[in-house]
């Protein structure tokens, strides 16, 4: 039996259970998840999205793999802009960012933020580090670059197949704006 680990928001009100290990761990250094993550920690008792250095640290779950327990009517989606096809999902009880869910994608990211403090998977590798700030470098204490992301693709892929090519749709009926 694989394990069942189950993470919930900051109040409790809103909790989902990830089973066995994640697709990968990864630190996303692009820049919409700099500017969403910046504002979603801007709303008030949100606990910190991105970490010290900019990026922000992901732990990726097949959807299969993932089961909400309760308080899915606490869940809202923010939108970097109204257009934006990429969910950002918000706890908005307590403002607890939960995931990430790219459209028609087959795995969610959670924000590592869901993890009790200091307890998240650490990233294994840097994605998008291309979108860094000019002048901004990163740590080399964990690979990163374009055949990393082009890797982290592959991974993603092969869970997708792994799957039999479905990407369950998880129904979000409230909005949050930051
Ligand atoms: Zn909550
Ligand atoms: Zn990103």
């Amino acid at each position: 039996m694989a394990e069942t680990t189950q993470l919930s928001c900051l109040c409790g009100a809103f909790a989902l259970a990830v089973i066995g290990s994640p697709i990968i761990t990864t630190e996303c250094h692009c820049r919409s998840c700099r500017e969403s993550g910046a504002r979603l920690a801007a709303l008030p008792a949100s606990r910190p999205v991105l970490a010290p250095n900019g990026g922000t640290p992901f732990v990726l779950y097949r959807k299969d793999r993932v089961r909400f327990v309760r308080g899915m009517e606490q869940l809202a989606v923010f939108r970097r802009t109204p257009d934006t096809p990429t969910r950002r999902v918000v706890a908005r009880c307590c403002n607890t960012v939960a995931f990430l869910e790219f459209k028609g994608g087959h795995w969610l990211s959670l924000y590592a933020g869901l993890w009790p403090q200091g307890s998240a998977p650490l990233p294994a590798i840097r994605t998008m580090t291309s979108d860094l700030p000019a002048g901004e470098s990163l740590a080399g204490d964990i690979p990163a670059g374009k055949l990393v992301t082009a890797g982290f693709y592959a991974r993603l892929l092969g869970a997708w197949l792994a799957m039999g090519f479905k990407s369950p749709d998880i129904a979000i009926a409230n909005e949050i704006e930051a």
